[in-house]
């Protein structure tokens, strides 16, 4: 079932788009069945359960924290994650910054740029995100690597809408590209609007109930 859906999926996207398996709320021995049929990039949205499962399953699986991530929780994900999409304050920069260093490593992220419509809590706007690459790119957080842009859009049955927001947020990629070449990753897509976001230029889906079935 779950090789099936992946295959499925795998066919849709262009070869330059990295499938994340969302496997939150599932566990362990669903990821493992989905690794087994080859896939490694896996996202999840709580930080406890993201270590309980890297800590339970194989160790080249990369780990993506897809959701809000508060400040004081990211000393846990630290000596391992591999990718952290929704930054959205320096204040989590400069706490990525510091643990990463505690750990000798580099932390890669992502900014999450606000661009639904609808209400939503999380996300900074454009010209945050343009503060914050400055300062990124200026070196005031030596130990975090600067990947590129994340966004959700609105949950809604307006196809207008939701490819509206997915351009906002290309556009802004691009502009940045422009004076950053050297950022690659554009994080948009989940199940409901994946194939729209590719058509937007998406180059990395984050995708759970297509894969995994529906969360209970
Ligand atoms: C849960 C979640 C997804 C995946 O949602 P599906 O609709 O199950 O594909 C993608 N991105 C984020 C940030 C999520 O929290």
């Amino acid at each position: 079932m779950i090789a099936e859906s992946l295959r499925k999926i795998q066919q849709e996207l262009p070869e330059i788009c990295t499938l994340v398996a969302v496997s939150k709320t599932h566990p362990a021995s669903v990821v493992l069945e989905a690794y087994l049929a080859g896939q490694r990039h896996f996202g999840e949205n709580k930080v406890q359960e993201m270590v309980d499962k890297w800590e339970a399953l194989p160790k080249d699986i990369h780990w993506h924290l897809i959701g809000h991530l508060q400040s004081n929780k990211v000393k846990y994900i630290a000596p391992f994650v591999q990718l952290i999409h929704a930054v959205d304050s320096t204040k989590l920069l400069e706490e990525i910054d510091k643990r990463a260093a505690q750990n000798e490593r580099k932390i890669a992220v992502l900014l999450q740029m606000k661009i639904a419509e609808e209400e939503t809590k999380f996300g900074a706007t454009a010209s945050e995100i343009e503060e914050m690459a400055s300062a990124i790119e200026g070196g005031k957080y030596p130990n975090i690597v600067w990947k590129g842009l994340m966004g959700m859009a609105s949950f809604t049955d307006d196809e207008s809408q939701v490819r509206r927001e997915f351009k906002s947020l290309k556009n802004l990629f691009e502009q940045l590209k422009s004076r950053y070449p050297e950022i690659d990753t554009l994080s948009m897509g989940m199940s409901g609007d994946y194939p729209l976001a590719i058509a937007e230029g998406s180059n990395m889906v984050r995708v759970g109930s297509a894969i995994f079935g529906a969360r209970g």
